[in-house]
């Protein structure tokens, strides 16, 4: 019975796409990338409980330009000061929302292509032009289509929810 779910899971794998799992980019936690890491912007970066916090150019919500982890944050003293833009950044995959979750699943577990990745992929409408950017260094530029994210949270969540249902 087992292998029948797993199989099962399997296959909504492959009928399911990022679309139907990602988190849209007004429900995204971000912060710009002139943010000064004071004491009060540390607790409210710790305060919004995520691992993973997208980091967007200073006048565009839009505009990611990589992706900060909160551990990293853990040898920042708020009394420094520090800007925010001195901490180095992931550097996330743009990804189709038509991409099959077993493609994305790959991509996420495997750091993505060329040593990117870490968990978390971009949802655009125009994912080349957003990777482009990206590895220029720069902010996924309006053309991109940026419509949100998506973790491997969300991935194995759609699979454990489809097994559920189905028992
Ligand atoms: P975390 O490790 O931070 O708890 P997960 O990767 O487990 O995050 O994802 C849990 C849910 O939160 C998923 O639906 C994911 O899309 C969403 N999520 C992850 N990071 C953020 C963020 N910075 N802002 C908003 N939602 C997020």
């Amino acid at each position: 019975l087992d292998e029948v779910l797993m199989a099962e899971g399997a296959l909504q794998m492959k009928t399911k796409v990022a679309y139907d799992v990602f988190t849209p980019l007004r429900k995204v936690f971000s912060v710009p990338i002139d943010m000064v890491l004071s004491e009060r912007n540390l607790v409210n970066i710790y305060a919004s409980g995520y691992t993973r916090v997208p980091v967007h150019a200073a006048d565009n919500k839009s505009a990611i330009l990589g992706v900060m982890l909160t551990k990293q944050l853990i040898v920042v003293d708020g009394k420094d000061k520090r800007p925010l833009s001195t901490l180095p950044l992931r550097i996330p995959n743009c990804v189709s929302p038509t991409m099959p979750l077993v493609n994305l699943l790959n991509l996420l577990q495997m750091g993505g292509e060329k040593g990117r990745g870490g968990h978390m992929a971009l949802i655009c409408a125009r994912p080349d032009v957003g990777n482009r950017a990206l590895s220029l260094g720069q902010a996924v530029p309006e053309t991109a289509g940026l419509i949100g994210i998506v973790t491997l949270e969300d991935i194995l969540e759609a699979l454990l929810q489809e097994q559920i249902y189905d028992e």
